[in-house]
């Protein structure tokens, strides 16, 4: 056998839309002018990808686990552990993780505003004196995200995940007390309701908090936590494939699967996670990737972005930032590379919010089968010989052209 070849898959984020009037009629990705997509697309095999199932509605996390293999139904255990991952907590196996919301509680500890006023200054301060507590043997991470949300860890030994929320989720009820499922549920609601306490005492009188009060502005004064879940049972990527994996990607979620995964997450500054990131810089850093490892995920922010804001003219942007970034890949990467170009959802202008159609894919290397498809787009796409696939075959499909899958059978 040839010696094995490398893998890089190439995400544009929310690529997927839909025909737009203003474009006539075209997709986004039909309609810019993507001469290197094009010639991936001519040289290469293409089709369709459900990057979950037909009809799935995919979040960036569920798709991503996905794309690298791990069935989201087996291993996506709720949306705690991975804000927790996705605002750069080290989350570990065996933490139970929370989302959070900072709120306002009256004397009578009675929740006035689910939100604190939306606060957005001063919240890494209240973070800062939750992080770190210690009660019955287990450790409280505690980190801010955007707005008046955050995520809480607890870490320590006999913990489970089947605990009630601390949250009432209405405004003018008290904070729920948190019941568990199972004894280590339990011990894990106990400790929840502990902590929802403990940040009342740390938080009312905190300097944050007495300053919004001087502006009549609702104090960030307890924390609620709610939507617990386990840390996920995965294997690393190099326990799943026997090989290393590295990711270049500017979504922080992602970011925390690649960690979570032990994959090498690199670190692009002149990545924005918008129109302004320099998409050469983040080609060059897969192509130095791929010196050291045998697989790079890349993942390009922008096309969510155009989409969430329904702006067409961006999204042609990102879809000419997507291009520019393959273009280069392809050029300097080593000669065995195979590439996959898709995206991880539809995120198209028309509806603002990510929707279930599947995602153009191509796949170019040295040995693929052209088939008839000559242009990138949803439609050409849909004629080509990949048929229509699913993201948690594609990185099968890569292993098998790069001579990395092992044998089923004699
Ligand atoms: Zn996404
Ligand atoms: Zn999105």
């Amino acid at each position: 056998m040839p010696e094995s070849g490398s893998m890089v898959i190439i995400i544009g984020d929310g690529l997927g839309d839909w025909p737009v009037p203003d474009l006539a009629d075209e997709t986004p990705l039909e309609a810019a002018p993507t001469p290197n997509l094009d010639r991936l697309a001519l040289e290469g095999e293409n089709g369709l990808m459900d990057p979950i199932a037909p009809g799935i509605r995919a979040g960036s996390d569920t798709a991503h686990l996905a794309i690298l293999g791990f069935d989201p139904y087996q291993y996506y255990t709720g949306r705690g552990p991975f804000e927790a991952l996705g605002i750069g907590m080290d989350v570990r196996r065996g933490d139970i993780c929370f989302r959070v919301n900072f709120a306002t509680v009256d004397a009578d500890l009675r929740v006035t505003d689910r939100r604190a006023g939306r606060i957005t200054n001063g919240t890494a301060q209240l973070a800062a004196v939750l992080n770190g507590l210690e009660h019955d043997g287990c450790t409280f991470l505690f980190k801010e995200s955007v707005a008046h949300r955050a995520a809480l860890i607890i870490r320590g030994s006999r913990l489970g995940a089947g605990v009630s929320d601390a949250d009432p989720h209405v405004e003018g009820a008290s904070p729920l007390i948190a019941h568990g499922e199972d004894d280590a549920s339990r011990r894990t609601a106990e400790l929840v309701n502990w902590f929802v306490m403990r940040s009342h005492a740390l938080l009312r009188d905190h300097p944050v908090n007495q300053e919004r009060e001087a502006r009549g502005l609702p104090q960030a004064n307890i924390a609620l936590p709610r939507g617990a879940g386990g840390a996920p049972d995965l294997p690393t990527f190099e326990e799943k494939y026997g090989i290393t994996g590295a990711m270049v990607v500017e979504v922080g979620l992602v970011k925390g699967i690649g960690k979570y995964l032990g994959m090498e997450v690199i670190d692009v500054p002149e990545a924005h996670g918008d129109l302004t990131t320099d998409e050469i810089a983040m080609a060059k850093a897969v192509v130095d990737a791929l010196t050291r490892h045998p697989f790079v995920l890349c993942n390009l922010k922008c096309p969510d972005v155009a989409g969430h804001d329904g702006d067409a003219q961006a999204k042609l942007q990102a879809v000419e930032k997507l291009d520019r970034l393959a273009g280069y890949v392809r050029e300097h990467a080593a000669p065995n590379t195979y590439l996959a170009i898709t995206g991880d959802h539809s995120t198209p202008v028309l509806a603002g919010d990510h929707t279930g159609e599947p995602l153009p894919l191509v796949i170019w290397g040295p040995h693929v089968r052209p088939d008839q498809v000559a242009a990138c787009g949803e439609r050409p796409a849909a004629r080509g010989s990949l048929h229509r696939t699913r993201g948690t075959d594609l990185l099968k499909l890569l292993m098998s052209l790069t001579l990395r899958a092992e044998k089923f059978g004699a």
